[in-house]
């Protein structure tokens, strides 16, 4: 078999376009664009690319996008107070504070901070609760965007095997909740998990978010599988690649994503649509 690619960056592409025709028609109507407050401590290269993207997408679509760049001696007493103000701000319905955060801060008590109405990025308690209680309210960004690949395929998903590579707060661990909600029975593997290639290997669809170039090979992948690699790791010669041995597992699956060009896109259009919700429907 040779695999079908998942167009994450055309399917990126049309939502951001959604997107932006709502906000047109939110306009037409009266209403305020929506608005995004992006806080960036720091001077982390990757995070500088990624807070990039952000505000260019939500420029692209017609948000107010708020800029907070902060530097990296920042006390978390400060970073708390503005997110207060945020919180508080009626032009702004979403906070995004980039992470990883300087080691000085406590992660959770700034993803705490933010108001659950206003989480975006769908990190906070509240939200993951929703999420594993089966009523969504914002969910994280990329596992969201994932099952929007998934929904691309055409696939039901009722009763596949999803195994899951990678048990991380943002990726892994939301993404098992996100397939459970789906109708999958999951399987989540992380460093403790015994056997590995044995587990992916049961996997209808397989996802892989950890970061470690090349840790689910290609032989391992089952007959007709879906694959999606969420994994973001810089080569030596600057290129991009994902976690999966891609050339291989192509050979086996059904569908598959690439790196770069599959989840990525997904990430940053999916914040898009979230920021959207909040503004329609939570403020
Ligand atoms: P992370 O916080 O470092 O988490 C990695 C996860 O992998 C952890 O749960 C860890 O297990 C698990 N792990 C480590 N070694 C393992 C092994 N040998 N076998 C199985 N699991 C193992 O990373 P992350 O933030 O989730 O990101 C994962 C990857 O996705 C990175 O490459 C990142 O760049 C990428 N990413 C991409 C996007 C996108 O938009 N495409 C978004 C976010 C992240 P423990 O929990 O036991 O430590």
């Amino acid at each position: 078999m040779s695999a079908q690619i998942i167009d994450g960056k055309g399917i990126a592409a049309r939502i951001r376009t959604e997107v932006k025709t709502a906000v047109d028609a939110r306009i037409k109507q009266g209403l305020r664009a929506p608005g995004l407050a992006v806080v960036l401590i720091g001077e982390n290269p990757a995070s500088r690319v990624y807070v990039r993207n952000k505000r260019k997408a939500c420029d692209e679509v017609g948000f107010v996008s708020r800029s907070y760049d902060l530097p990296a001696d920042t006390t978390q007493q400060q970073l708390l107070e503005l997110i207060d103000t945020l919180n508080e701000d009626d032009a702004i319905d979403g906070i995004l504070v980039q992470l990883p955060l300087p080691t000085h801060f406590q992660e959770e008590l700034v993803i705490e901070r933010i108001h659950p109405d206003k989480d975006v990025d769908g990190f906070h308690p509240y939200n993951i609760g929703r999420l594993a209680q089966r009523m969504p309210l914002l969910q994280p960004c990329t596992p969201k965007g994932v099952m929007t690949l998934l929904e691309s395929t055409g696939e039901d998903l009722h009763g596949k095997h999803a195994v899951i590579v990678g048990a991380s707060n943002i990726v892994g661990r939301p993404m098992t909740l996100e397939l459970l909600l789906g109708g999958a029975t999951t399987t989540t593997c992380h460093r403790f998990t015994k056997n590995l290639s044995h587990h992916v290997s049961q996997g209808d669809i397989v996802v892989a978010a950890v970061g470690k170039p090349g840790i689910v090979q290609g032989q391992w992948i089952k007959e007709g599988a879906i694959v999606i690699d969420v994994g973001i790791n810089r080569q030596a010669d600057g290129t991009l690649t994902g976690d999966v041995d891609f050339a291989a597992a192509a050979e086996k699956a059904s569908w598959i994503t690439p790196v770069p060009g599959g989840v990525g896109p997904m990430t940053v259009a999916t914040l898009l649509q979230n920021t959207l919700y909040a503004a329609n429907e939570l403020h």
